[in-house]
This record gives structure tokens, sequence and C-alpha cells, in this order.
């Protein structure tokens, strides 16, 4: 096969016993046994064992008493049948084993920093410093693997529907995309900036203006962000857009890749067609626009039952406008204490409060404020939430929202999603195009780039007015998001009005976006998904961290280069930038504070 295997050991099995093979890898593990080694030796395709008895093999005493873990060698001999008893059926290549013959070190190593154990997990920051011996490990090498095989599905898909693969560029100009930009300074430019882009969005437009028609790529995006733990200042979109295109065009497309993806990386079937709900069900059923349907649990309106109850907690809120909603938790046979740490959450959630109420096996109510309620609002209850004997119901009475998001988290702790495999794909629809800012005015739900479905409505209620847009969800995670655009500079430009940005300013920073759209533009439609969290998903990760070759820690550091780094002050004067003094004496301390 080359110079230094004819096999890969990982895919040996008992038709090849009593063949004479060369490998190589990595020593996994090492045992030794009546002055016997035994060796787990690892490659890209999985590990074998292999057996070196010191009067067999030729390799020197010395250098098998130096073989250590992570040390690349490579190997001949014969493969053999492992002796009765011995055969392990937990390993692919678990029925036989490579009696060496001949051992060559290629490469020693040093002791390592931290056991290469799968069952072990080193301190993150360790690992990203020695990222290229974590990438060794089993999980690791199946991430990347997984990671390779979703974005190979896509290209599939996207080739298969005649997609054209563009590259945009990443040194670009700044664009209002919600998050920060991160600005690279300009030499032949002193004093100016590119901003690297938090999404190829407008130049995807462009394309379309271009006639491209159906774009894609595989597109780093980038987003000065404060770290959550699932967000990166990198990370890696599946950009796609198309023109003549409507929602249902790119539902569609996505549906297909969906399904691509998981066939090749699970190995399963998603179930078809992928669900559509509109965004104020969302809200009013699971209390945000990311549910996780794995489990039912969904939130019921319960205003009806109590129009008229003697309970103040409730008329009250009704009267001032609110709601009182809740769920079926199923049974949850909480005590005393649990149920007031419910409550706790429920407060810190902003809820004013929660009610309990758990259905005792002869059918009544058990509840703190049971005497409070009519029978018949109890029974009301019980129906309205299809309640049976053992079932616990948590009821919140406030304001819509607060009601819906408070319960809503409860519903995602009592659920436990993290005992769910299956996968629910969720596309939610009809999001609105504006959302409230904390100082009054109105921010894009999505970006300002999106078309409104009705745009007198648009103009007449910004704050109510529905967009096309639409995300894909997948077990309660936002894969991602899309929308309808805009393509007529008017609508553009109003939109940009209401959003508070003059029609100067506008001019200014994206006149030359504007100007495209004045020629000749199609209706086009695009979506992107965030290729990180989906392959983080699909593998049961936690954390994007994870299916990321080489990310940076929750600060934005790279443990294992350094970056970001401090430059000399030649590379600072040709870029005409200067530190402020301030920032450079806080250089002068420990580097730990650096
Ligand atoms: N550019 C958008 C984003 O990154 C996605 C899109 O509308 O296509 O969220």
């Amino acid at each position: 096969m080359t110079t230094y295997r004819t096999r890969h050991g990982g895919t040996l099995r008992s038709e090849d016993i009593g063949r004479e093979v060369q490998l190589a890898g990595w020593v996994a593990r090492r045992r030794d046994h009546g002055g016997v080694a035994f060796m787990d030796l690892r490659d890209a395709s999985g590990i074998v064992q292999v057996v070196v008895n010191p009067e067999k093999a030729p390799a020197s005493p010395e250098v098998l008493r130096s073989l250590r873990s992570e040390f690349c060698i490579s190997v001949t001999g014969m493969v053999r049948a492992r002796p009765e008893g011995t055969t392990n059926p937990d390993m692919a290549t678990g029925e036989v084993e490579v009696a060496v013959a001949g051992l060559d070190v290629l490469s020693p190593a040093e002791v390592l920093p931290f056991q290469l154990d799968d069952r072990f997990d080193a301190d993150e920051a360790r690992r990203l410093k020695y990222r290229y011996l974590d990438l060794r490990r089993e999980r690791m090498a199946a991430n990347l693997r997984a990671r390779s095989t979703a974005i190979r599905a896509m290209r599939h898909v996207l080739d298969d529907r005649e997609f054209l693969e563009v590259e945009t560029p990443t040194l670009v100009v700044s664009t209002p995309e919600g998050a920060r930009d991160m600005l690279v300074p300009s030499r032949l430019r002193p004093g100016q900036f590119y901003a690297l882009p938090q999404s190829p969005q407008l130049f995807k437009q462009l394309l379309m203006v271009a006639g491209v028609e159906r774009y894609y790529q595989i597109a780093r995006c980038y987003r000065d962000e404060d770290f959550r733990s699932d967000r990166q200042v990198e990370f890696t979109q599946l950009d796609l857009e198309g023109s003549f295109w409507d929602q249902d065009d790119v539902l569609d497309t996505l549906e297909a890749i969906a399904s691509g993806v998981v066939k090749d990386v699970r190995d399963i079937e998603i179930s078809r067609p992928i669900p559509r709900m509109t965004y104020d069900d969302a809200l009013a059923m699971y209390g945000t626009d990311k549910p996780d349907v794995r489990f039912g649990m969904e939130i019921r309106k319960l205003d009806n039952i109590f129009a008229q109850s003697e309970f103040r907690a409730f008329t009250g809120t009704l009267a001032d406008g609110g709601t009182v909603r809740g769920f079926n938790a199923g049974p949850q046979e909480l005590s005393r204490a649990g149920f007031d740490k419910l409550t706790e959450d429920a407060r810190e959630l902003g809820a004013k409060g929660l009610i309990w109420m758990v259905v005792e096996d002869d059918g009544s109510v058990r509840s703190p404020v049971a005497k409070f309620l009519s029978d018949e609002e109890l029974a009301g209850v019980v129906a309205a939430l299809d309640a049976a004997s053992g079932d616990t119901l948590l009821i919140v009475a406030d304001e819509f929202r607060t009601a819906v998001t408070g319960l809503g988290q409860l519903r995602l702790d009592l659920g436990q999603p993290g005992n769910h495999d299956e996968l629910e794909f969720l596309f939610i629809v009809d999001f609105p195009v504006f959302e409230p800012t904390a100082d009054g005015g109105l921010a894009p739900a999505h970006h300002p780039f999106t078309a409104p479905l009705d745009v007198d409505e648009m103009r007449n209620s910004p704050e109510t007015a529905v967009s096309r847009s639409y995300d894909m969800v997948l077990n309660g995670a936002e894969l991602g998001s899309g929308s309808v655009r805009i393509h007529d500079p008017e609508v553009q430009g109003q939109v940009f009005e209401i959003l508070g940005i003059s029609k100067e300013q506008a001019e200014a920073r994206f006149g030359w976006f504007m100007e495209a759209l004045r020629y000749g533009t199609p209706p086009h439609a695009g979506f992107a998904i965030g290729v990180d969290r989906f392959v983080s998903i699909l593998q049961n990760e936690q954390n994007i961290r994870e299916v990321m070759p080489f990310p940076k820690t929750q600060t934005g550091a790279d443990p294992l280069t350094g970056a970001p780094g401090r430059v000399e002050e030649e590379q600072l004067e040709e870029l005409g930038v200067d530190v402020r003094p301030e920032v450079k004496a806080a250089w002068l301390e420990p580097p730990g504070n650096a």
C-alpha cells in the first residue's frame, strides 16, 4: 500500500488469519505478560492487538523496553487467531492479533501531558494546548470523521440540485448583522479597517443579482460576541441562497440536506416532511422559538377555566390583561422541597409564582391552593391538561411572555431531554420582522434584509408585522435561520428607516448594496445552517468545541498557538495603529493578568 504499511490495522478480520502484513500507527496501550508485550496499535482505521515476543522478534530488548504510549511505530508480522478465551467481542479486530516479526520505531513520544483515554477527560485548557494529542482519542477522531461526512453529504445534496459552490471574501466591510465585527487593520490604507464577515449575507445576495441562481458555500463566519458555552468567535455555516425562490423552495432544500446528513452520519432516516410551526404557536405551546418536541408537556391556556374564579391570584392577573397557563409534567413524584425548588426557579425566571397540583389515585387534586378553587375549576384543569392519576401539573398566572417562557424552561428542566436520543427536526415560520430594543426602538428579528410578509402591514404596525423568515430547529437547538429577502430597493430603504437609519446613513453605508438592487434583482431567498452545532448534536456532544478541530477557549484564546498575540511596534506603525497607553501599561503586569 505504502512504504510503511500493507494494511490498515483496524481492518484486520479472521479472514486475514495466516497473512503477512505490515502495519504502521501509534502504541495506544501496552501490557506485559510473562516477558511478552501486548500492544494496541492504533491508526486512522481503528485498533488491532500486536504481540511482541522478544524471543521471536528481532527488535532489540532496549527498543522494546523503551516503547511507550504514543510512540509511532511500524511492525511486520503474521495475523493469527487470538487464543481461546482471549477474543474481544467489543473490538472490530477482536478475533485476531498480529505476531510481530519486525518492529521499527518511526518516531518516539515524550511522556504524555495527559492520558489519551476516552474514559477520562483531561482539563479543557490542557486538551486544547495539546489538541494534536487530544484529537488522537477515538471520540475526537470520530467527531472529525462525522464532521467530514456531514459536509460531504451537504455538498452531495446541493451538487445534485445543481448548486454552484462560490467563495466570498473574508476581508469585507462592516455590515449590520447584529453582532460586533472582528476588525483587521489595513496596511495599504493605514488607519482603515476590514471587517471579517459575520456571514456572507450581502455577497450571496449580490450573487443572485449576478445571475448565479443557486449558491452555496461552507463559509467561515466571525462574530465578536461574549462567549457562551455554545458560541465561538469563528464558526462554520453551510450558507445557501436561491433565485426565483420562495420559502417552500428553501425548506424543501433544507429537508433534503437534513435527511442526507443524518443518513450518512447516523445511518437513519428522518421522518419527513419536517413539521412546521408558527413562531406564535411555538411561543404559546413551548415558551420558546426553538422547542424541543421530543417530549410532550405542551403549555395550555387555562384562562376560561378561571374567568369567574374566587382565587384572586388568577382573576387579578386576568383582569390586568395577563393569562393563566399550565402544563402537565407527567408523573414526577416531587417532594415538598422539590416543589419549593421549582417555585424558586419560576421566580428566578421572572414569574410572580408557581402553582403546582398533583392528581391523586382517587382523582382528587392535591395542591396548596386547592382550598381556594372550586371542584369545577380543579376538574377543568385536569381535563384541559389531559391529566391522569400521579401527574404533576404546573401553572403560572402572569403576563403572557413571562408565563410561557417560565413554564417553557421548567418544561425543559423536567422533561429530561438528555434521556431522549431521537432526532426531531422542526421549522419555525412567521417570525416577527422586528423585535423591541432595550431603549424603546426596533431591531431586526433576523437581519435587515429579510422581507416582510406584507409591506403595508410593516409600514403601519412594524411592532407586530410578520416576516418571511424561518428557523430550523433540532432537539431544541436552533440549527440555522434564513428568509425571503427584500429585492425591492424601495422596501429595503423603508426597513432602514424603521430601524432609525436615515437615508443618508443608509446611502453612506449600504449605497453599494442598494445600488445593486436597482439592476434587475430576482426575487430570492436563502438560509444558513450552523455546521458545528449540527454535527455536535448528531455526535451527542454538549459543546460545539468538541466537533471543532482547533477551537478557542471561553475567552477567545487558543492555548496551543497563543493567539491572540501582541505584535511588533513596526507592524503597528505600518498599520497606522497605536495601542492605547493604559492598555500597554496593563501588559507590564504579570502574564496571568495580560
Ligand atoms: N446570514 C444569515 C445568518 O447568518 C442567514 C441567512 O439569512 O441566510 O444568520
